[in-house]
């Protein structure tokens, strides 16, 4: 791996923390973060999956969550990624869906992460925390 591809990963990186907490927080709509993740290569597009399903493990989505997410995402409930979420313990295999499976599965994905992340500044991160990803910039700095 060369220099320059593991600069273009760290801007990946912070470019989906950015677009999936914008949408978690309501600072930017799903159907966005959709345009932005279909106009990035398949590689890419593995890459952020990956980076989500990290999101998605950290927030400790419940069954509960993956079915109200589904059902938030407008995927259809038997569509692979939305059953996946839905296994407990979910599934985390998104990056080894096909292509023509990534923005559904980026859907389903974002929306459970949103609720599970939602729950989760409500509780544990009221008033303050010390996470980069909930402090956000107000949205002005938003494309
Ligand atoms: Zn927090």
């Amino acid at each position: 791996m060369t220099e320059s591809s593991s600069d273009e990963g760290c801007t990946l990186r912070r470019e989906t923390e950015r677009v999936v907490n914008g949408i978690a927080q309501g600072l930017r709509t799903l159907d966005a973060g959709v345009g932005w993740f279909a106009g990035l290569g398949p590689a890419r597009r593995q890459e952020v999956l990956q980076e989500v399903a990290g999101y998605a493990m950290q927030a400790h989505i419940t069954a509960a969550d993956g079915r109200a997410g589904v059902v938030r995402s407008g995927v259809k409930p038997t569509a692979n990624p939305a059953v996946m979420i839905c296994m407990d313990p979910p599934r985390y295999g998104f990056a080894c869906l096909p292509d023509a499976e990534h923005v559904t599965a980026f859907r389903v994905l974002v929306s459970v992460f949103a609720i599970a992340d939602t729950r989760r500044r409500e509780t544990d991160c009221k008033g303050a925390c010390g996470h980069g990803w909930h402090n956000l910039p107000a949205a002005t700095e938003q494309p």
